[in-house]
C-alpha cells in the first residue's frame, strides 16, 4: 500500500522538535498550553504533534510499523489544529493527521467506535445510528422540504438528533425574521464530518457527492449551518470533491448580517458571558472568524462579554472533536472540565458556543467538574432574547 504520508514528507521532516506544539507563552494571546491531548493525559511526547511527527518518520523510514497501539495514539487527537496554529514553521499538522489515519483506515487499523460510525452513516445518512425518518422530528410545526429558495437552513445529524434546542432556535429565529429558506428534510445526509476527521475518506466523499448534488439541483444560493462542523466540512472538504453553487454561511455570521440590517430588536436585560470558540470556525478555517460571534453578543443590550484567559488564537479545544469524544470519553470529558472551569474563573454565568458539539461536551465537563456554569449555545441566547 503507498502510504499517503509520502506526499508530505517535506513537512514531516520540517519539524524542529521545538516543542512549541506541547505548550509555549504568547502574551498576546495568552496561550500557555497548546494541545489539549498533553493537558489531559499522562503527557507522553508520542500523543502531542511534536511525537506525531516523529512516528511518521520511523513510518516513513521503516523502522515503525502501522500496529492499533500506534493506531491508538494516532486517534487520541482531537485534530482541534492548535499545533498548527502555533508551530512556527507552518506545518500543516492536523491535515497531514488526517491523511495518517487514512493510511491506517486503508489497513484495517481504524478504531471501532469510528468505524461503527462509519457504517451507521452510510446505512442511515447519521452516525448515531437513528432512524433517518426521524431526522426532522425536532420541528416544530409540518414543513414542505427541499421547496425552491435561495437559502437553505443545513440542520446536521447532532442538532437533528442528540441537541435539537440548537436546531429549534435556529428555526424558529429564522422564521421570526421572515428569511425565506429551505430544509432539506429527508434530502438532507450526515455531511461527513465525523468521517472526514476520522480518515473514513471514501465514505464520506459519497455522502458529501449526495448533499452536494442536492443542493445544486435545488439551486440554493447560500447554506446556513448552526452546526460549526458541518459548516467546516462544507467549506473546507467539499471543495476538494465537488462544485457546490452555494455559498456555505455560518449561522452566527448570517445573523450579525440581519441584527446590522435592523431586522432584530432584542429585550434588555444584565448577563455577564463568556464564549468559547469552536476550532471548526476558526482554526480550521481558510480565514477564521473570531469577529461574528463576538459582534453579535455585543448586540445584546445588558449583555457583558468577558473573555477566557485562553482565547481565539488560543483557545482551549472543547475535546469533542477528532473522533475523541466516541473513542476516548474521559480524554474529552476532562478536556471540556478544564475549558469550563476557564469560563467560570471570568465571573461570567453562561458559556456561550456556536457548535452542538461543543455545547454537549462542554455541559458534561459542566457537570463532571460540577461548575454550575450555564452552557448554552448562541442560538438559544439570541432567541431568548428576541422581542
Ligand atoms: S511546533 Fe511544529 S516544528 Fe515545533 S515540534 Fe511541533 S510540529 Fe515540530
Ligand atoms: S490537533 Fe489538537 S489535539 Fe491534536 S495534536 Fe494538535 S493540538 Fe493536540
Amino acid at each position: 500500500m503507498e502510504l499517503g504520508i509520502k506526499k508530505h514528507v517535506e513537512d514531516i521532516y520540517k519539524c524542529t522538535r521545538c516543542g512549541y506544539c506541547r505548550e509555549m507563552v504568547r502574551e498576546e494571546v495568552n496561550t500557555f498550553r497548546v494541545c489539549p491531548i498533553r493537558e489531559n493525559t499522562p503527557g507522553f511526547e508520542a500523543y502531542t504533534s511534536k511525537g506525531k511527527m516523529l512516528l511518521m518518520r520511523g513510518v516513513l523510514e521503516g523502522t515503525l510499523d502501522l500496529t492499533p497501539k500506534l493506531s491508538e495514539i494516532v486517534f487520541t487527537c482531537t485534530t482541534c489544529g492548535s499545533c498548527k496554529t502555533h508551530c512556527p514553521v507552518g506545518i500543516d499538522t492536523v491535515g497531514i493527521f488526517e491523511v495518517f489515519r487514512n493510511d491506517l483506515i486503508r489497513q484495517e487499523l481504524g478504531l471501532p467506535s469510528h468505524t461503527m460510525y462509519g457504517k451507521y452513516a452510510m446505512e442511515k445518512m447519521n452516525p448515531y445510528n437513528e432512524p433517518h425518518e426521524d431526522r426532522m422530528a425536532w420541528l416544530p410545526e409540518s414543513v414542505e422540504f427541499s421547496k425552491p429558495a435561495e437559502i437553505a437552513y443545513f440542520v446536521g445529524c447532532t442538532s437533528a438528533y442528540r441537541q435539537q434546542e440548537i436546531a429549534t432556535a435556529t428555526y424558529k429565529i429564522l422564521k421570526k425574521i421572515g428569511v425565506d429558506f429551505t430544509i432539506l428534510g429527508p434530502d438532507e445526509w450526515c455531511c461527513g464530518s465525523p468521517l472526514f476527521r476520522t480518515g473514513q475518506l471514501d465514505l464520506a466523499t459519497k455522502l458529501a457527492q449526495h448533499n452536494i448534488e442536492k443542493l445544486n439541483e435545488l439551486g440554493i444560493k447560500q447554506i446556513v449551518f448552526s452546526c460549526a462542523g458541518c459548516y467546516r466540512t462544507f467549506a473546507m472538504d467539499y471543495k476538494n470533491i465537488g462544485k457546490l453553487k452555494a455559498k456555505p454561511i455560518h449561522f452566527t455570521k448570517f445573523i450579525y448580517n440581519q441584527i446590522k440590517e435592523g431586522k432584530i430588536k432584542f429585550k434588555e436585560s444584565p448577563l455577564k458571558v463568556t464564549y468559547h470558540d469552536p476550532c471548526h470556525t476558526t482554526r480550521s478555517m481558510k480565514k477564521a472568524d473570531y469577529k461574528s460571534p463576538r459582534r453579535v453578543i455585543n448586540s445584546l443590550p445588558g449583555v457583558e462579554l468577558i473573555e477566557m484567559v485562553s482565547t481565539k488564537e488560543g483557545s482551549m479545544c472543547c475535546g469533542a472533536g477528532g473522533g475523541l469524544k466516541s473513542a476516548f470519553s474521559d480524554i474529552a470529558v476532562s478536556a471540556a472540565q478544564k475549558r469550563v472551569q476557564q469560563a467560570k474563573e471570568t465571573g461570567a454565568t453562561h458559556l456561550i458556543s456556536t457548535c452542538p458539539f461543543c455545547r454537549r461536551n462542554l455541559m458534561d465537563g459542566n457537570e463532571k467538574g460540577n461548575l454550575g456554569m450555564k452552557i448554552m449555545d448562541l442560538t438559544e441566547l439570541i432567541l431568548e432574547r428576541m422581542e
